[in-house]
């Protein structure tokens, strides 16, 4: 295996490692099978395998023989395919036939829904992943498996995070008195879009230099972006964030707010990568696109005076709670007290949209944490470090109400 191809898998495992309750994630090394049509990946207990020839597709929890000589293929679209298995309570989604589109990224990045496939049903292995997609995979020796295939290592990564995070939404969202999937067609018509933009952003990942500003930064506007960025490192450590999901807003002045930009990996901004905004137009600066989220953003800043600083991300437990349509209560004097009362709920609409600003405008009137329906969670606070808190005692407590409905003995439904 040459150097890119290990490079590729490497920053597959570390993004996946990163991620939420993925344990045991089999690509540790991997070996592309000549004519680029798929991937070997070795497994920390063992071979697992699955590749594509032709139009066939294998699976095979089994040490592999690496097929040769590897007939000749047309040239791919596909070109990885990752195997990761889950210990967390996404596997126990294993038992549904399929995972609806519960979340908004899951809509974009799997599509209309995700089915759960026998290890032993080749036909059903193939047509879920036929044209780049993502399914649960049951297996006789390892239990429930994710498998996703896609044309980048980027792209396949994200579709596995965001595969294991909305199974265990899922089996959560019924447990807390039933999932609301997103209809049929607009999850369709996310996934869409998503493709297009997301076929853009790859051929051109950029970063903004100082050469990008006609424009001398003044220093506390640049301490102002450390810090963002610094925030942005914070949520990816505690697991409040996945990938390029998620947005941080800060107001500069009455007039501007720097925020986050669109598609871009946290650990790799640099301070001139955010975003600056005009809070009243929307007109950005530079070449880099802010977050599709900013007219949340700026509404928010505009119409909550004390409010500096605004966090929008997709966590695990809050995710769970906007598949249900649920708000989260804050059970004690301290948590009601930063959070403003209990995190309302957001109802739905597209991501990006004005009709969302607008709903969410609505649930933060009173107070400084919400729920988004099918999407995630948004909170208000006057500074980073207050928000950041915010978003850190929420997804704490959204936990900590499913985790107690687990341990009740009369168990899901109730
Ligand atoms: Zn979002």
């Amino acid at each position: 295996m040459d150097k890119q191809h290990t490079d590729l898998v490497e920053d597959c495992v570390r993004k996946l490692q990163s991620g939420i309750a993925l344990v045991d994630v089999c690509v540790t090394r991997g070996l592309m099978v000549q004519g680029g049509r798929g991937l070997v990946v070795q497994g920390g207990r063992g071979w697992c395998t699955t590749f594509c020839l032709g139009k066939k597709w294998y699976t095979n929890p089994v040490p592999p023989v690496p097929p040769n000589p590897v007939p000749p293929v047309p040239p791919p679209k596909l070109n990885i395919v990752i195997w990761a298995r889950s210990e967390s309570r996404a596997a126990l989604a294993g038992e549904f036939k399929r995972i609806p589109p519960v979340l908004d990224d899951m809509a974009q990045v799997v599509g209309t829904h995700a089915p759960v496939v026998d290890e032993a049903d080749e036909r059903g292995l193939q047509k879920a992943l036929a044209k780049g997609g993502a399914c649960l995979v049951k297996t006789k020796s390892q239990g429930v498996g994710l498998l996703a295939a896609g044309s980048s290592a980027a792209h396949t990564t994200a579709a596995l995070l965001v595969l294991e995070k909305s199974a265990k939404v899922y089996w959560e969202a019924e447990l807390l008195g039933g999932a609301k999937p997103i209809k049929r067609r607009e999850a369709w018509l996310m996934h869409l879009v998503y493709k297009r933009k997301y076929s853009q952003m790859e051929s051109k990942a950029v970063h903004q230099t100082l050469e990008d500003f006609t424009r001398k930064i003044p220093a506390d506007e640049m301490a102002a972006r450390q810090a963002i960025i610094k925030t942005g490192l914070s949520l990816l450590e505690k697991n409040l964030v996945q990938g390029t999901w998620g947005n941080i807003s800060l107001r500069l002045d009455e007039q501007f707010m720097l925020v986050t930009p669109s598609g871009l990996e946290y650990d790799l901004l640099t301070p001139f990568d955010i975003v600056r905004v005009n809070l009243h137009t929307q007109e950005y600066e530079g070449k880099l696109k802010p977050t599709s989220e900013k007219i949340i953003h700026a509404e928010l800043l505009k119409s909550k005076p004390g409010v500096n600083c605004v966090i929008h991300s997709h966590p695990v437990n809050c995710s769970s709670f906007a598949a249900a349509h649920k708000p989260v209560v804050a059970p004690d004097e301290a948590s009601r007290e930063l959070l403003g009362g209990d995190a309302t709920l957001a109802k739905y609409a597209l991501p990006g949209s004005k009709r969302l600003a607008k709903n969410a405008l609505a649930a933060l009137k009173q107070s400084q944490a919400c729920i988004m329906e099918n999407h995630g969670m948004l909170v208000c606070g006057t500074s980073l470090d207050d928000a950041l808190k915010k978003c850190e005692t929420l997804e704490r407590l959204a936990g900590s109400h499913i985790d107690g409905l687990v341990s009740e003995p009369q168990g899901r439904g109730n």
